[in-house]
Parts: structure tokens; sequence; C-alpha cells
């Protein structure tokens, strides 16, 4: 018998229920308590490149942190394989999920999962590093999905968030998941120092609950796991398990990434100063182009009318202006780039001035220019001054240097990093405390109110 910790990576690429991997991840860990293996750490959610089109819906992979006999661990295959069985989709082509196991040294990875979160990977390199590595996997169908699973078991979450994930019986595939809007912003006043991006008060959405089919109920997200049970309790609603999972959402983990080097290439996050060439070109239906100069390359930086106060307040960039936009890159070409932004910060404003003539000094009207090299005058009183001249006047703009644009919480990826508030994680050891199942633990107390 040789006990191991490891760590299993899975990735799902269903677009249709984006949550799928976190509750295959919840039912996997359920079946792993069961067959005696113990948790070493919260399972981690990770998001990685946000831009890449066949990317899950969020592009969400999950790892479980597991120590035991190692001689088990094919269990746990086969109930993977048993739990995806009734996920896959014969008439489409999606999900394909794959399952990885790894238990040598995490930093080996690192950097694949730095990378996955600002660019681009190749299955074959992917598939190459698993070989390189050691990394048993099982793919029941396509092999895409192993990019993710493995980004998972390399994510080290220097910095992260937690989320409580609920989920009700997933047969039950009706939309109504009882929680009204009130209800979730009096949640979000009383917890809004320990969760964030809770409800859009702009559009009065919530923002906890997924749309689709998917078995998730409601995912709370904050600092401190023990706020996110008392969140979830307040709500008052039945699930038949809830899990915690440590995550790498509001933590602009891809844009810190992308400070450290360029991502010039298709998909490509970036991080970079950008100086503003033009003024703003505002297009049919509200979406922003902003003109720039990125490290010397021409781009163009698209700032969506969804983006609400940001497209708004990008309009009052000025040429000369000095900013620093994250995003992804659109398309890229030998002499320039489009941009789509999710966040702008201003690092320095340009004086802009509004050229005018003077008024006239006895009726207040606009002095007019008399003639090529003749001076100003005045039509009414027919004053005439002998040479020409204008008044600057500096131009107030709703903008301060350090200020950060981001889109309203609606709007924005998982990994953004809200700016509401410090939501960064306290550190805190897994307990059972912080995984229910009314199968697993049919005597535990649900937390969640039954009344
Ligand atoms: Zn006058």
């Amino acid at each position: 018998m040789i006990v191991v910790i490891f760590r299993i990576g899975i990735d799902d690429t269903d677009t249709s229920s984006g949550y799928c991997t976190t509750f295959v991840a919840t039912l996997l860990l359920e079946e792993a308590l069961r067959l005696g293996f113990e948790i070493i750490d919260f399972p981690h959610l990770v998001r990685l490149n946000p831009n890449i089109p066949y990317k899950t819906r969020g592009n969400a992979a999950v790892a479980l942190i597991l120590k035991g006999e190692i001689e088990k661990v094919e269990i746990l295959f086969k109930k993977f394989e048993e739990i995806c069985e009734g996920l896959i989709d014969e008439k489409a082509d999606k999900p394909n999920p794959v399952m990885a196991f790894y238990n040598g040294d995490q930093e080996l990875l690192r950097e694949f999962y730095n990378r996955c979160l600002v660019s681009e990977i190749s299955i074959e390199e992917t598939m190459g590093l698993a070989r390189k590595l050691g990394i048993k996997f099982l793919a029941l169908r396509g092999v895409r999905g192993l990019i993710g699973a493995i980004a998972a078991i390399g994510a080290n979450l220097d910095e992260f968030t937690y989320e409580l994930l609920a989920y009700r019986d997933p047969n039950d595939k009706g939309r109504e998941r009882g929680l009204s809007y009130a209800k979730v912003l009096e949640m979000d006043r009383l917890f809004k120092k320990y969760t964030f991006h809770n409800i859009d008060e702009g559009k009065k959405r919530i923002l906890i609950t997924p749309h689709g089919r998917d078995p998730v109920l409601v995912g709370i997200r904050g600092s401190d796991p023990d706020k996110l049970i008392e969140a979830f309790k307040f709500l008052g609603i039945q699930a038949q398990r809830w899990l915690i999972f440590k995550t790498n959402q509001g933590t602009d983990a891809h844009l810190k990434e992308a400070m450290k080097n360029e991502n010039f290439a298709r998909y490509g996050v970036i991080y970079e100063e950008a100086k503003i060439k033009d003024r703003p070109k505002v297009m049919p239906g509200g979406h922003v182009i902003l003109d720039c100069l990125i490290k010397g390359k021409h781009a163009e930086a698209l700032v969506y009318s969804e983006s609400g106060a940001m497209n708004k307040l990008a309009r009052y960039l000025h040429e000369g202006d000095l900013v620093r936009i994250g995003g992804g890159i659109k398309e890229i070409g030998a002499s320039k780039m489009t941009i789509n932004v999710e966040r702008i910060e201003i690092l320095s404003l340009s004086d802009v001035y509004l050229r005018k003539r003077p008024v006239c000094a006895r009726c207040g009207s606009r002095l007019k220019s008399a003639g090529s090299g003749k001076g100003l005058i005045c039509k009414n009183c027919k004053i005439e001054i002998p040479f020409e001249f204008h008044i600057l006047t500096k131009i107030e703009r709703p903008l301060m240097e350090g200020q950060v644009l981001l889109p309203p919480p609606r709007s924005r990826r998982h990994l953004t990093k809200p700016i509401e508030g410090n939501y960064q994680g306290i550190r805190k050891e897994f307990s059972l405390d912080y995984f229910y199942s009314k199968f697993l633990f049919p005597q535990k107390e649900s937390v969640v109110n039954l009344s």
C-alpha cells in the first residue's frame, strides 16, 4: 500500500452548462471520501484565458488535491467515466470530459498554467508535457480538455478567492431557482465586505445564479469560506450538495501574467501601456474604438457598448493620454492589432484645450476674423482689434490619473478583480465543514433553511 498526495485535474468542454465541471468534481470528491481519500485542500476552480473561442463557458477547469492509496486511484477514474456517461450528448460534439492524475512536483506545471491564462496552447504540446511528466489521463472523447485539466493541476493560486457552489438534483431541469432580486440584494448588503459580484445594480440582475439548466443553484464568490456559508444560509434555498472551491476568480491572474511577457498573438491576453493617438471613434451601436500605439505597434482597442461606464468614460480619452489597457487580442496583422478591452487604467492625462476667439468687451458676441492678417472685428459694434488671437480654455474631463475603468459586474470576466472592495481570500484549512452532501452526510444538519 503506497500512500501519496496527488492532484486530479478535470475539464469538460460543455458549452451549454458551464458549471458541469464543478458538479462532476463535486460528485468525484464525494466518491473519493467514500473510498477513504483525505482532502488536502479546497478543490481548485481555475479559470483560464477568457479569449479562447472554443472554451467551455467561462473556461473553467477543476483540480482536486487528495491523499490516499495510489492503488485506489483507478476506482476514481472508473467513477469519473460513470459520472460523465450521462453527460455526453451523442448528437453534439460536446462535452469531451478529461480527467488527469499527477503526483509529481506541481512546480513543474506552474509555467504551463501561467501560459494557459494568457495564450492559446496546442494539444500537441500538452500531450508532450503529459508524456514527459508521466501524467496519466482518461479522455472520454476528444483530448482538448487535457489542456484545462493539466492547467488546473498546475494552478498555484498564490492569490485566490472562494466560491460556494450549491447544486440541486441534476434531474431537476427547471429554470426556477426560487431567488428574488430583493433577497439577493439584501444578502449583498449584509455580506458586502466578504462577497462580490452578487448582483448588477444597474440592470437589477442576479449574478449568483446561472441561467441554463445545469445543476447549479447558486455560486457565491467571496473572501472567507465561513462567510460564504452564512450568506448561503441567509438565502434559505434547498440544495442536495454544496461545496466551497478555492479559485483564481476575481484576482486578475491573467492580467498579472500578461504584464510579465508580451502576448502579441491571436487570443493573447495583454496588459500594456497604450498611447492614445486620436479622438475616440463612436460606432453606430455605441462601441468605442481607441486608436493607440502599444510598444510601437498600431492598435485599435474596442470598448463595447456593454461595458457601461467604461464605454462612456473612454469617450473622453484624448490624443496624448497614456493608459494601460487589459484585454484580449482579437486579430493581429503585421501593422495593426485589434483588442477587446476589459480594463483601462489611466496613467497620465494630457491637457486638452478648447481654442476660441475672444468675445467683444462691449456686447459679448464672439469676435470674427476681419480678413487674413487684418485682426478681429465685432460685427455688431464694428470694434476692431488689429491682431488675431485665441483664448485657450482647459477642458475638464471626468477622468483622473490612477483611475481604473471596468465594465459593470454583469459584463466582467470571471477573472476580473472587483474594484468594489478587497476580496482576497483569507487562508483557511479545508475541513468537511465546507462540504455538504445529503447522500454522504445524511445525519449532518444541512445549513439550508428548509422551512
Ligand atoms: Zn460688440
